[in-house]
């Protein structure tokens, strides 16, 4: 008589890559999580996948950053490299990789810079594009643009169909919050604005048929699947997002919302193994299909015990 379901096949778990040769880094803000170079990520999602996870979303860290970003649409670039090792060592393993340009700029932010400091939005939707396209073709089985400017799901979708990859889907991040619970996420990917901030580009917290807007309008881009970031204080979000549209969805348990987890488990005051999968269930429950989050492999591990 149980409405919902929780299992392994709803979770998709995020890695990190990093330039570099046997590096297992520690996140300080994200216990658990690490930065992998090329060889210990392939290790790390044979872990994963042994927990029966199909999915991994990659975020790639480059050695060196520049003012346009050109580790992320550079073919040799650390998730581009990562791509390939991963669907060599496995290739039923779904990679889904990041697209967004704040993790390869100098300035973090999620696109091109103009000369006054803000983000030039129909600029930097070719650099997407070819961000998107470089993924596909290292082998990548889906893109997922985080970025939020205007437009780009049509840009990358357009691009994808020019060079023949049409059967690559788009799972667009179609309701991104400018949230403060992504500060532990910025730690791991290094990618904290070096000036402003990102509410240009994404959601107030405060609006919920922006959301719904945003969701319809890059279906009609051509977006494949839709995401609601963070989760836990966005279900209602995620609820009418899924009402609204009956589109695949997924809802990104981020960093922050990890972190608290882990912090209170730490210290003794809540356990974390329940906690962690009520919120887990719960996110199913308000409509999400899939479930990013840091805690998937343990998650299926736990339930299959
Ligand atoms: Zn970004």
């Amino acid at each position: 008589m149980r409405e919902t379901e929780l299992t392994a096949s709803h979770l998709i778990q995020p890695l990190f890559v990093t330039a570099g040769a046997g590096v297992r880094e520690d996140i300080p803000s994200m216990p658990g999580v690490q930065r992998l170079s090329i060889a210990e990520l392939v290790e790390e999602a044979a872990g994963v996948r042994a927990a029966g996870i199909g999915s991994v979303l990659l975020f790639g860290i480059p050695a060196e950053k520049d003012e346009l970003g050109s580790g992320a649409y550079d073919e040799e670039g650390i998730v581009q490299m990562a791509i390939r090792a991963l669907k060599e060592s496995d290739p039923g393993l779904t990679v889904i990789a990041d697209t967004c340009m704040c993790e390869y700029t100098s300035h973090g932010h999620c696109g091109r810079l103009r000369d006054d400091g803000t983000v030039d939005n129909d600029s930097s939707l070719e650099l997407l594009a070819r961000t998107a396209l470089s993924q596909a073709e290292a082998g990548a089985d889906a893109v997922a643009p985080s970025d939020m400017m205007d437009g780009r799901i049509a840009a990358i979708r357009g691009r994808l169909d020019e060079e023949g990859l049409t059967e690559t889907p788009g799972i667009s991040y179609s309701a991104k919050y400018a949230s403060a619970f992504y500060g532990p996420f910025r730690d791991a990917a290094d990618s904290t604005p070096a000036a402003g901030d990102r509410r240009g580009y994404q959601m107030d917290p405060a609006n919920v048929l922006e959301a719904i807007r945003e969701s319809k309008l890059d279906l009609d881009e051509g977006a494949d699947m839709l995401m609601v970031k963070p989760a836990l204080p966005y279900l209602d979000v995620v609820h009418r997002v899924k009402e609204a549209t009956g589109a695949p969805l997924a809802a990104y348990h981020v960093s922050g919302e990890y972190s608290m987890l882990k912090a209170a488990a730490g210290a003794g005051w809540i356990d974390e193994r329940a906690a962690a999968l009520e919120a887990l269930t719960s996110i199913r429950r308000a409509g999400a299909d899939a479930i990013i989050t840091y805690y998937a492999k343990d998650a299926a591990n736990w339930l299959d015990e």
